[in-house]
């Protein structure tokens, strides 16, 4: 029984279809990339699975048990989650944003710093920062934060909604690396929303890609590089220069 499973869901808005009948199946613990143009269903899909958008059909699984819409708190501790504008709370410290959730749970302090000391260093924080104020860092230092404060709890699952996407290149290659060690340290199943096929073949082992709410291909990223279902996959995996 895999962590993350998703039987026929659909979900439309007013006048759009987001995602139209999709099962997936998740690989447990390694990083599977949603890629697709704007709009394909990337965001919605990855918000079922933690409950945020309630599919119209069909169902999920976590941990091998439907979710429970009116109890969600309890799954969120084991679901990470970032995404682009990083939500780090403006008003409190590296320190305070990093041990938030740690906090909520009643950690002693002893544990929560030593635990917010491996996540800096793992992504190569400054200890110092941690009493500094999000205004103080810059964007890729930000978005590190935003990273330490959902792997706080060391969710099993983690979900990532363009979390590198407001960052330069040069900071992304370096945010990117810190990524793949963390995530050699720690392997957990992640589920990276991008809309960068350089990005998801660079990080992940696993590729869904998404036309009009519907999966065009899902395969490892070998797969939908060297053997494309469609022209449609091939043509998004045309990554030489033009
Ligand atoms: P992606 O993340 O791939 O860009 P989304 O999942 O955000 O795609 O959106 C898929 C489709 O659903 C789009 O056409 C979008 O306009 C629509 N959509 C998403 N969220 C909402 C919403 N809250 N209300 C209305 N339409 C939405
Ligand atoms: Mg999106």
């Amino acid at each position: 029984m895999a962590q993350i499973e998703l039987t026929g869901v659909s979900k439309s808005y007013e006048t759009e279809t987001a995602v139209a009948g999709i099962d997936l199946t998740f690989k447990d613990r390694v990083t599977t990339a949603l890629v697709g143009a704007s709009g394909s269903g990337k965001s919605t899909l990855l918000q079922m699975v933690n409950g945020l958008v309630r599919p119209d059909t069909g169902s999920v699984r976590l941990f091998g048990r439907p979710l429970d819409y009116e109890n969600l708190a309890p799954l969120r501790r084991r679901i990470g989650y970032a995404v682009q504008e990083t939500g780090l709370f403006p008003h409190l410290t590296v320190e305070k944003n990093i041990t938030l959730l740690a906090r909520l749970e009643n950690w002693d302090n002893d544990r929560m710093r030593d635990r917010m000391v491996e996540l800096m260093r793992l992504v190569e924080l400054p200890k110092e920062y941690a009493l500094r104020y999000p205004y103080e860092l810059s964007g890729g230092q930000k978005q590190r934060v935003g990273l330490c404060r959902a792997m706080m709890l060391n969710p099993p699952v983690f979900l990532l909604d363009e979390p590198f996407g407001a960052l330069d290149p040069i900071t992304r290659r370096e945010v990117h690396r810190e990524f793949l060690r963390l995530q050699a340290s720690e392997p957990r199943t992640m589920v990276l929303v991008t809309h960068d096929v350089i990005e998801a073949i660079a990080l992940a082992e696993e590729i869904v890609v998404l036309r009009e709410g519907r999966v065009e291909q899902h395969g490892t990223s070998e797969q939908v590089v060297r053997e494309p279902a469609s022209d449609f996959v091939a043509e998004l995996f045309r990554t030489e220069s033009p």
